[in-house]
């Protein structure tokens, strides 16, 4: 249930109605606007709905919400949220983040190398993966805390904030400890107890969209995070499985038009994994803003023949910068700037 406030009304208005909503056991999560403030209800329906709302001082209409999102939803908050990453870098809100790097973290010059590379060319973001999600068993696993320490170097090096995967809700702490933005992963879109443990923590966080999950379930998903208390989510549509096997999956943007209508969050597109293929990587992107994306994620690695994971994907430093001069202008059309100050 959402309970929309009259414009102006009274911090004690509004206190009243939080009260009432408390004393039932309800939860009220409030969006506060410059003019209107809007409170989120989550609590027993029949109960939250006995309270009678309607009618209260400075109460302008009590909306009963069908939809198994409401925090997310752009009927609770109009405005776009903006995630602050660190002093100069945000995404959402008009702000375009670029988040770049390789798959895995190799080594510590592996890391150098490209963090340089991708912060000259224009990146906002710096990521690599340090616990991988692999089909096989038999495949690289990622450096763990060891990776995350060279990303972090890297990230610190060049004043780029860091982004990569918690892997396991085990191991969500320490990768906090490191990471300015926590991802989770396509296959763990769907881990209800590692969306609630991120929703507790004061980290912003990446979620990507499960490899065959519907835009409402996405949604719903985000929706334990900020439940849980934490605002800073950032979704991320990163093709979803379907019969086309040429490319390795395939990019929903109609998806991404969608979400930026129905919630506030930032949204960002990943045409490397949606596509699996460098040459597609940059045409994929320039639409993924067409579109009304907030920002992209990108591999990058400086020896992609040799990379320890999608090599295939992963675009040379010179093909990222090349990326970067195709997207700039892109911006004057969409209205939005580079995420950096
Ligand atoms: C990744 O970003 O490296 C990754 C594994 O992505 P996804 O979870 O979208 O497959
Ligand atoms: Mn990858």
């Amino acid at each position: 249930m959402l309970v929309i406030m009259r414009d102006h009304a009274s911090q004690s208005q509004i206190k009243h109605v939080v009260d009432l909503l408390e004393e039932v056991g309800a939860q009220a999560h409030l969006s506060g606007g410059e003019v209107k403030t809007i409170i989120g209800v989550i609590g027993d329906r029949e109960i939250v709905y006995s309270l009678e709302l309607q009618g209260l001082p400075g109460v302008e209409e009590v909306v009963r919400v069908l939809k198994p999102y409401k925090l997310v939803s752009r009927d609770f908050q109009p405005e776009d949220t903006v995630v602050h990453l660190g002093p100069h870098s945000s995404i959402g809100g008009g702000a375009v983040g670029v988040m770049a790097g390789p798959c895995s973290i190799e080594s510590e010059e592996q890391m150098m190398t490209v963090a340089r590379a991708c912060r000259a060319a224009g990146a906002t973001v710096l990521r690599g993966g340090a616990y991988k999600p692999r089909s096989s068993p038999y495949a690289f696993q990622g450096l763990g805390v060891e990776g995350l320490k060279m990303l972090r170097a890297a990230g610190d090096e060049t004043g780029l904030p860091i982004v990569t995967e918690v892997l396991d809700v085990r191991d969500a702490e320490t990768v906090a400890q490191y990471a300015d933005l926590l991802q989770v992963g396509a296959r763990n879109m769907q881990n209800f107890m590692m969306l609630d443990e991120l929703g507790k923590m004061g980290k912003p966080v990446l979620l990507k969209r499960g490899l065959s999950a519907t835009i409402e379930e996405l949604l719903s998903a985000a929706e334990y995070v900020l439940k849980g208390g934490n605002r800073d989510l950032i979704l991320c549509e990163r093709g979803i499985r379907t019969f086309e096997t040429y490319t390795r999956n395939t990019l929903d943007l109609a998806a991404v038009a969608a979400l930026k209508m129905l919630t506030h969050l930032p949204v960002i597109v990943d045409p490397s994994h949606a596509t699996g293929r460098r040459e597609l990587v940059s045409v994929m992107s320039r639409a993924g803003i067409v579109s009304g994306a907030d920002g992209l994620m990108v591999e990058v690695h400086p020896d992609p023949e040799h990379a320890k994971c999608d090599g295939p994907q992963s675009l040379r430093p010179e093909e990222f910068d090349e990326l970067m001069d195709g997207v700039r202008p892109l911006l004057d059309l969409t209205g939005g700037h580079m995420g950096w100050e």
